[in-house]
């Protein structure tokens, strides 16, 4: 296996924290803009759909998806009233499209029934929708209701762990590590960040640490 230029050595929380700092500083350099790579154009609903289909697929392909799907269901009524054998044809390249499709019109259901067709913006009731973990109400919370969080998707845990800011795997434990180490105000940029890193570098495959500004940040 290729030899990664990042070490990831077992360090306090102290010199964890200065680690991320340099890290972060580094990230906002090579990206400034931190933004969400799914095209929801500031919709709360919309957002929420798509992370829903980015489950073990690619923005890319949800983005192009989402594009004809909300022009066939433009708004939570849409969704709530579909039939569902037309919702799962629409998902469909998104992979797992039955249990996508079932859950993103259950939720519609709900939204529409209790919610007044409206996206919760607290974390316990964003939790009790269906299909929605951690990793989705923190993204929301982050990206559309002005409360950063940390959002701890494959990407995320790949990079954390390569960059040496924690051991952990586990999602909600890698979340609960870079709490600490992430000022509060910072965790949605920071996350938006290390996905693009991840995606122009640090691949799963063949990371190309040769090229990558990050090779020398444990110097
Ligand atoms: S690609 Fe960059 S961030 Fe990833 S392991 Fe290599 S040097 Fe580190």
């Amino acid at each position: 296996m290729k030899k990664l230029r990042c070490p990831s050595p077992f360090m306090g929380e102290k010199s964890k924290k200065k680690r991320a700092d340099k890290i972060h500083a580094k990230l906002k350099d090579l990206y400034p803009e931190a933004q969400c790579a799914l095209e929801f154009g500031g919709d709360p609903w919309r957002l929420l759909v798509m992370a829903r289909l980015s489950a073990q697929c690619t923005d890319k392909r949800v983005n192009e998806v989402s594009r004809p799907l909300f022009e066939k269901y433009p708004d939570v009524e849409a969704f709530a009233s579909s039939r569902l054998e037309e919702l799962e044809e629409a998902v469909r390249p998104c992979g797992l499209y039955r249990t996508k499709a079932k859950s993103i019109r259950d939720t519609a259901r709900i939204l529409t029934e209790h919610f007044g067709g409206e996206v919760p913006q607290d974390k316990e009731t964003l939790l009790s929708l269906p299909g929605v973990g951690e990793k989705i109400a923190n993204l929301m919370l982050g990206d559309v209701f002005g409360d950063p969080h940390i959002v701890a998707d494959t990407h995320c845990i790949r990079l954390a762990g390569r960059l040496g800011l924690t051991r952990e795997t586990d999602p909600s434990k890698v979340t609960r590590a870079l709490e600490k180490i992430i000022p509060k105000k910072e965790q949605s940029d920071f996350c938006h960040r290390i996905i693009l890193l991840g995606r122009e570098y640090c691949r799963a495959q063949n990371p190309s640490c040769e090229n990558c500004p990050m090779k020398n940040i444990a110097e």
